[in-house]
């Protein structure tokens, strides 16, 4: 298979679409982003290596860092996870609370960000140093210790947040918080706020695709892990536009408000792709075009 001919194709195709979305601009400091900007990054299980475009500039990952949370809060046993969240799609938007308060505190999944402040929770009580230990895990799962929170992001999103407000403090009243608000939403917005390229999400991501063995060859989730946070992927990763992309394109991915997408086949490869313009559902318009495009012209999806 000719990856290279097949992305250098994508690229031409998407670069000449006029319509890209909208930049995210809730978060202001979102809104600075340049919207031509677009890059994507392939690795074979393999090892072979494949990109266009701005694969190798950074940008905010913000829900793509979920995925990342929920692996770390599930490799700490009995910490009763299933307890306190659901794992079905909610068919919502990512920020929305009605369900949460029919739901009685127990969010749907751990994606949406109700689901995503539970994890964070979760690991503010695991860890001795949240924010930097987090950190840790991801430049050891990635193998690059260049990786790092953009702080005006999280301060930014912070000043604004008041939906994620909202949400904790739902949280809190039905019990489902344990930590107080404001440490939890620190964390979670340091979180959202990693600062990551194509090339790296591909690295942090390869233990989804390889059996829960990570770049560098550790073992950091057991492969029934691996198993369901892929099908967590896969029926929740992109809120109410679920559905769509396992129908045009195939594969278990997480998609964040910054405009990354991750998208992996397990045993074969991981594909990130970055283009900041969102569609109506809060995912990168270009991003879904060109994925949907990859799994249509390599004809490799888990269908
Ligand atoms: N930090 C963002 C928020 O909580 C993440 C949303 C997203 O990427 N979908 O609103």
């Amino acid at each position: 298979m000719n990856y290279q001919a097949i992305l250098d194709d994508i690229y031409g195709q998407v670069m000449g679409i006029k319509d890209r979305g909208i930049v995210a601009s809730y978060i202001p400091e979102l809104a600075n982003i340049d919207i031509q900007n677009f890059g994507l990054h392939l690795k074979t299980n393999t090892g072979e290596e494949f990109s266009v475009g701005n694969y190798n500039r950074g940008f905010s990952i913000q829900s793509i860092s979920k995925v990342l949370s929920l692996a770390l809060a599930s490799s700490f046993e009995n910490n009763g996870i299933l307890n306190r969240l659901d794992v079905e799609p909610s068919g919502h938007p990512f920020n929305q609370l009605a369900l949460l308060e029919i739901e009685n505190g127990i969010p749907r999944n751990p994606f949406i960000n109700a689901g995503a402040i539970v994890i964070a929770d979760i690991l503010v009580s695991q860890l001795d140093n949240p924010k930097q230990d987090f950190l840790d895990y991801v430049r050891d799962i990635t193998n690059d210790a260049s990786i790092n929170y953009d702080f005006k992001v999280a301060q930014s999103e912070k000043d604004t947040g008041y939906r994620n407000y909202a949400a904790a403090n739902l949280l809190k009243s039905f019990r489902n918080l344990k930590n107080d608000v404001e440490t939890v939403l620190d964390f979670y917005f340091h979180q959202c706020a990693l600062h990551m390229n194509c090339e790296q999400l591909t690295k942090a991501f390869h233990m989804f695709a390889n059996r829960g063995k990570c770049i560098s060859d550790k073992t950091r989730l057991t492969e029934q892990k691996v198993k369901r946070i892929n099908a967590i992927m896969l029926t929740c990763g992109f809120y109410d536009e679920a559905g769509e992309f396992a129908f045009e394109v195939g594969l278990p991915g997480k998609s964040g408000v910054g405009g990354g997408i991750v998208a992996l086949l397990p045993d074969h490869f991981v594909i990130s792709v970055w283009s900041p313009g969102l569609n109506k559902r809060g995912n990168s318009k270009l991003g879904m075009l060109a994925l949907e495009q990859f799994t249509t012209k390599t004809q490799l999806s888990i269908f």
